[in-house]
């Protein structure tokens, strides 16, 4: 496994790798992205940033985890062939606020109105990264899907290079979604974390029994339910395309949650 820093490196190759953008502490969800562009392509590069223009202010940017050495053996692990490292001054040549890219109306819900630019720093990194890896294909978990919907609006729009393509969520056997900050959950957190999952499968049952009635009502037995032991920044059905809250089911919905506990925000989703 090649390690590099330098973005001049991927101007011989362009449009050949798989690609897997990543903030690094790699768990088995990375894993599986990987896996997924090994089986598509034959070079993978996996890109460990995290992105100061992501985060705000207050937000966890200097605590985030970032186990290198481990992220490393994993990577070389799962078959990787370039692990790219890349510095702020590559990613941002002109700083940080030099340029910001905003992608209209579903940057602004959910995740995007409880932080605030968050999905312009996210927009802007995805698309300096491709611009510099120049990917036939680029690897997102749908674990993030508002991320993943801001990113095909992003590409569409924007023609930016490869096609991108959104991998399953990977859990835990009890139901959590895997992510970097699990970690941060207390003991006593932790076995109560999967009842988002088990609250959002029963969600969705009941709304696929009841298609005609208003999905407001039928989550609210959920939200109380897990709202006994986080706080609650959302639990609603929306659409898969723009993110736009639904009043009933139609074809192409998904159920996002965010769940708040002491030290963490915990986001999952299923569809339905
Ligand atoms: P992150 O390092 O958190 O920025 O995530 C890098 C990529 O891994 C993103 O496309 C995430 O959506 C994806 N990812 C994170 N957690 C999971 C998971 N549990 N299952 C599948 N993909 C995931």
């Amino acid at each position: 496994m090649k390690i590099i820093t330098d973005p001049s490196f991927f101007h011989s190759y362009p449009g050949k790798f798989g690609f897997v953008p990543t903030m690094g502490a790699l768990h088995e969800g990375h894993i599986s992205l990987i896996h997924e562009a090994k089986r598509e392509c034959d070079q993978v590069v996996v890109s460990i940033f995290v992105n100061p223009t992501q985060f705000a202010p207050h937000e966890d940017f200097n605590r985030y985890p970032r186990p290198i050495e481990r992220d490393q053996e994993m990577a070389e692990a799962a078959g990787v062939d370039v692990l790219f490292l890349p510095s702020v001054e590559s990613v941002y040549p002109l700083g940080v606020d030099a340029a910001r890219i905003h992608i209209e109306g579903v940057s602004d819900l959910w995740e995007g109105e409880l932080r605030p630019g968050h999905f312009d720093g996210v927009a802007t990194v995805v698309a300096r990264l491709l611009l510099i890896v120049c990917p036939k294909t680029t690897y997102f978990g749908q674990k993030d899907i508002q991320q993943t919907i801001i990113v095909n609006r992003m590409c569409y729009s924007l023609g930016l290079p490869g096609r991108i393509k959104v991998c399953p969520t990977v859990r835990e056997s009890d139901g959590l979604a895997l992510s970097s900050r699990n970690i941060y959950l207390s003991s006593k957190e932790r076995q109560m974390a999967p009842l988002i999952y088990n609250c959002s499968e029963e969600s969705k049952k009941m709304i696929l029994d009841h298609r005609l009635e208003k999905a407001s009502v039928l989550l609210e037995g959920s939200r109380m339910k897990l709202a006994q032991f986080c706080s609650l920044d959302y639990f609603e059905l929306v659409s898969l395309d723009d993110m736009r809250p639904l009043e009933r089911y139609e074809k192409e919905s998904v159920l996002i949650v965010a769940a708040r506990f002491e030290a963490v925000r915990l986001l999952d989703n299923i569809l339905i």
